[in-house]
């Protein structure tokens, strides 16, 4: 069972920057309890924090509500996106570095060194040629994912990575690049009464139109290897006879 998380955070914007978060806090109405109230900030050119019209809402619900008032003015009620948690010691997902446990590893080439001077790339989460904090890392795409999940179905970040490996455990096995085409074996061979016996468990003949012979003039890669084996064979008799 999926632990359910006891608060939801959401997003009003458009609330003027001169409300300080007390007296939000104390005047925005809805029908859940809203436990805390942040104005999102930004930082400048010269890294100065500044205030936002939005505003952080964090309510003691499972679900958020859809608006809330203000002085009479309905403001509509968004899903806040926690940020994904990647460590700058080890360049994981999932924790910070802050609480990190491991080898310190580098940001370019994976290897167990702090980074700055390696010219290699290689991500440590995945393996590409590319920073271990790149969005289009297949890694961190999958964090992105995972990330969402958690917050849409009020889960922990344990139960969302288990959802996600569940939902996509298949999806890799279908992918078919991963493996070999086998449809010129399956057209070369005409099947024969036992083969029927084993694919549809009756000795009866199939449709024809289900499974269809192969065109007689395709060449099967034996045929090709029997033919050059000839052909160097008369070649090197040639030779010989010379
Ligand atoms: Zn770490
Ligand atoms: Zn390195
Ligand atoms: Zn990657």
């Amino acid at each position: 069972m999926p632990v359910t998380l006891k608060s939801t955070v959401g997003l009003i914007k458009g609330t003027p920057k001169s409300y300080t978060e007390e007296e939000l806090k104390e005047n925005l109405a809805t029908d859940v309890i809203i436990l805390k109230v942040e104005r999102m900030r930004t930082m400048d050119l010269n890294r100065n924090l500044k205030d936002t019209e939005i505003v952080k809402i964090v309510c003691k619900a499972k679900d958020l509500p859809a608006n809330v008032e203000l002085y009479g003015c309905f403001f509509k009620v968004e899903l806040y996106l926690f940020p994904i948690k990647q460590c700058k010691n080890c360049w994981a997902f999932g924790h910070r570095k802050e609480k990190c446990w491991r080898t310190t590893k580098c940001r370019e080439c994976g290897e167990n060194h702090a980074g700055g001077s390696c010219k290699r790339k290689s991500c440590i989460n995945c393996g590409g040629s590319h920073d271990p904090t790149d969005r289009q890392c297949p890694e961190k795409k999958k964090q992105i994912q995972i990330n969402l999940t958690m917050q849409q179905e009020k889960m922990t970040y344990r139960e969302a990575r288990a959802k996600w490996n569940e939902q996509n455990q298949y999806k890799l096995l279908s992918n078919e690049e991963e493996f070999p085409d086998i449809t010129p074996t399956l057209h070369k061979r005409n099947p024969t009464s036992t083969q029927y016996k084993t694919i549809r468990g009756t000795t009866k003949k199939p449709d024809h139109q289900l499974l269809p012979s192969a065109p007689q003039t395709k060449v099967s890669y034996a045929d090709k290897v029997k033919e050059k084996a000839q052909s160097q064979f008369v070649e090197n008799s040639h030779k010989t006879n010379d």
